[in-house]
């Protein structure tokens, strides 16, 4: 009796390793599927029909608001003023600091187009708008350039991330730099980005957060 109980017991805990390497198994994805699916996501029509669904409701809500001289609305930059779709495939999804300044540099960053329609309602009814991006100073240079050339030419402000602002979080950074606005007499009434991180902590007003299922800034 004592032998079949061991025995038994053995089966059991065999069985539960088995499963628990299925259920494993069934959880984990080889990272080259989950690259051939976000290039299906971005070019199969998915990404423009999110993009539309989220752009048609934003413009709806800010619609509804008359802006006043300093009302401010914020765009971040990357995956939300301008793509760079093109460094993810040239790249296969990778990223360093040294292939990344010989990108912004390279101003090759293209409009997204819906929230090119956004942005141009918004200056149309005469909004104002400050680019907050966490693009470090030194690519101010080349990444207005991008955004003019690509049709993002009436801005009051681009904001980029100063030395000291190297090592904060996102939100930190960006938080701050809203407060500044508020403080410099603009009254923030949207946030446009990609990232959670965007959007959160004070002086937002509306946020439109846009898909980006290929990184994440924190
Ligand atoms: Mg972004």
């Amino acid at each position: 009796m004592k032998k079949i109980l061991t025995l038994l017991t053995v089966v059991i805990i065999s069985l539960t390793i088995l499963h628990g390497c299925e259920t494993e198994k069934k959880e984990l994805i080889n990272l080259a599927i989950v690259k051939e699916k976000l290039k299906e996501y971005h070019t199969g029509g998915k990404y423009n029909t999110d993009l539309n669904r989220i752009i048609k409701k934003a413009i709806t809500e800010f619609s509804k608001i008359t802006p006043k001289e300093n009302s401010l609305v914020i765009f971040d930059i990357d995956e939300t003023a301008l793509s760079n779709y093109q460094f993810a495939l040239d790249y296969d999804f990778g990223y360093n600091e040294e292939i990344w300044t010989e990108w912004v540099d390279s101003k090759k960053a293209t409009a997204i187009s819906e929230v090119k329609i956004l942005y141009d309602m918004l200056i149309e009814k005469g909004f104002k708008v400050v680019f907050l991006t966490g693009r470090n100073r030194s690519h101010y240079d080349a990444t207005k350039e991008n955004l003019i050339n690509e049709g993002y030419t009436k801005f009051d402000t681009l904001i980029t991330r100063k030395m000291d602002a190297l090592k904060t979080t996102a939100v930190d950074y960006k938080s701050k730099e809203r407060k500044q606005l508020v403080e410099n007499g603009y009254i923030i009434v949207g946030t446009i980005g990609d990232q959670l991180s965007d959007l959160e902590g004070p002086y937002h007003g509306i946020q439109v957060k846009l898909p980006n299922y290929y990184y994440i800034v924190k």
